[in-house]
This record gives C-alpha cells, structure tokens and sequence, in this order.
C-alpha cells in the first residue's frame, strides 16, 4: 500500500464483497505495517492527509477510517470532529507511537473516535478492533437499506421519500435546481382485488413498481408510499420534462398486460418546483390536487398541478 496517493490495495478482485479501510497516515513505516489489513482480505485505501482523508471518505465509501494521530495540515482531532459529523456514522480508529494509556484512550472516545493503538506494538489488536468495527458498520448499512425500502417492490419507501423530498427541496433553496414530483395511483386495483384476488392485486403493483424503476435515472427516487400510491421524484426536471416523463411512465404501465389480469392503468399527478410550489409540502399538495384531478377526469392520464391553495394542503 502507498500513502503517497490514494490507492486501493486488495489480494481479492471482488471489492464489493469486502470490507473497505481508509488509512490516513504520511509514514511510510506505518504503511508497511498496516499491510496486515490488506492480508487480513480488506480493501485499503490509502491517503496522506487529513484533507485527501476528507475526500476520500466521499469516494471510496470506507467501513472504517484508521487515522494516525500525527498529521500534518488537518489534524487528527479535525478529522475526527469530521468523520463524527458525517451522517455515514464511519468508526474512526487512531493510532500512533504514544503509549496507549487509560488517559489516552479516554480522551480518543470522548472526542468520538473508537479506539487508540500503539504501533507497531499493538497492531494485532487494531487489526481485530478494524475487523470488528467493517463487520458492525456493514450490518448497520444492510439494516439501515432495509429500513428505508418497501418489503413488497424493493422500492423506497415513504421513509425514504420523504428524506429525499426534504433534500430535493433543499437544493432549489440553496442552489435553485429544479424538481418536479409525480404522484401515482393505480386505477381500480380494488375491482382487481375482488375479481382475481389479492395476489393479483399484487401482481399489478409490482408491476407498477417495476415501471417506475426502469423510468427513474440515479438521482431520482422511486417510491411506494403505501397501498397502491408511488412517488416519482425527478431530480432537476422541470415541468415540461416532468410531464413528458408522466406520460412515457403512464404508457409503459398499459403497454403491458399483467398475467391473470390484464391490462392495468395508472393516473398520475405532476407537480414542479419551482412553477407550483417551493416547499415540501405544498409540491406534494399540488402534485395531490393533480392526481386528483386525473381521477375526476377519468383516470389512465397526466394532470399537471392547478394553481396552489394552501387550505387543500394534505400534511405529508
Ligand atoms: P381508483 O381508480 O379511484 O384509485 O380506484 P381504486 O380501487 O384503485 O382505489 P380505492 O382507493 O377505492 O382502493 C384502493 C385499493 O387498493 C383497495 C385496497 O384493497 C387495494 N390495496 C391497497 N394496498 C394493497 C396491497 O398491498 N395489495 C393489494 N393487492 N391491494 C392493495
Ligand atoms: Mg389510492
Ligand atoms: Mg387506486
């Protein structure tokens, strides 16, 4: 491993599979020992400063962070405050040539960090805390994906809509980027329910589902807020596109028949900020509104939102 440039090394090829460690340190004989973790089967990236640290932890998406407590530029104390804030919750592990004494120890968890280790004497046991630490960190990202998704379509849930509403409408505030949200419901799923059973009923919404994955691009989210409601959050869209979106999404959902039932529909209501609302709330209550106007008007079709009137408002 090198900490001249961040590197990743690994004696396997499948880094997804692994665990990932970013080594934060600019001393050469440190590195060296630290190539333990990489025959330990992790992945290691490694840096040379504090601010390379900061970047890489963007990048390279560590399960754990080992600084050396002797950095130049950003400190580690800096580092440390950072890696804490990050809402990724990464475990920072420091070490250095200080003996790690109950003092020592203490002040490194009091300032968030999980542990201190002496090098080189006590690498076995950074070694273990590191394999500890990429284990705990993995399973809180599977348990915190599964959170945040819909157990019947994989989709994101009304949890993670939300979440996502609330920083979609934090980038128009900040940078004024566009966004424009669909709000989708399926057309007549309870005469589907009665006719064929609610496994048919399923079906229709997995298939909705599917649609609405294959017709979101990276930053957009797709949801099942709950029953047979989706969202389609689209990412710097505004409303001409957003429509246009509406509407091949609405198509591609009939253009299909749903085994045992047949061809289903969808109606959808769009809405945009910044043309019809620049708040969480009142862009879901025009996307709403929308929606609703497409069901009045007779189902399978786009409805681009009304003007706004925050009495109608539904709370999210
Ligand atoms: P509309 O066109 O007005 O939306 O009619 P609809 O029948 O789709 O709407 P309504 O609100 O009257 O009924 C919603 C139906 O969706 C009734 C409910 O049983 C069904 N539903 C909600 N969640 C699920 C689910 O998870 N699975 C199945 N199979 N059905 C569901
Ligand atoms: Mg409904
Ligand atoms: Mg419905």
């Amino acid at each position: 491993m090198s900490a001249g440039t961040a590197r990743e090394t690994s004696n396997q090829a499948n880094s997804r599979e692994q665990g990932r460690v970013l080594v934060v340190t600019d001393e050469p004989q440190r590195v060296a020992s630290l190539d333990a973790l990489v025959r330990a089967g992790l992945v290691v990236v490694g840096v040379a400063s504090g601010a390379a640290a900061i970047v890489a932890l963007r990048k390279s998406r560590p399960h754990v962070v080992i600084a050396d407590t002797n950095l130049r530029g950003i400190s580690a104390d800096e580092l440390t405050r950072h890696v804490v804030r990050e809402p990724e919750g990464v475990p920072l592990i420091l070490f250095g040539d200080m003996e790690a004494t109950a003092e020592r120890r203490h002040a490194t968890l009091a300032a968030g960090a999980f542990d201190y280790f002496r090098l080189p004497a006590e690498l076995a046991l950074l070694l273990a805390r590191t394999e500890q630490l990429v284990k705990l960190k993995r399973e809180m990202d599977r348990l915190r994906a599964e959170a945040d998704r819909d157990y019947l379509t994989g989709l994101a849930n009304r949890r993670r809509f939300r979440t996502a509403l609330g920083q979609e409408l934090e980038r128009w505030r900040r940078y004024r980027v566009a966004c424009s949200l669909l709000l989708v419901d399926i057309d007549f799923l309870k005469r589907v329910n009665d006719t064929h059973g609610h496994s048919a009923g399923d079906s229709v919404i997995r298939h909705v589902a599917a649609a609405l994955a294959e017709h979101s691009r990276d930053n957009d989210t797709a949801a099942r807020l709950g029953g047979e409601e989706f969202a389609l959050l689209l990412a710097g869209a505004t409303e001409p596109s957003a429509f246009v979106a509406a509407e091949r999404l609405r198509e591609a959902v009939s253009a299909h028949e749903v085994e045992k039932v047949g061809v289903c529909t969808i109606s959808i209501g769009v809405a945009s900020c910044p043309a019809h609302a620049t708040s969480e709330r009142t862009l879901y209550a025009a996307s709403d509104a929308a929606l609703y106007c497409a069901k009045g008007e007779g189902r399978n079709r786009s409805t681009l939102a009304p003007a706004l009137s925050s009495s109608t408002a539904p709370v999210l």
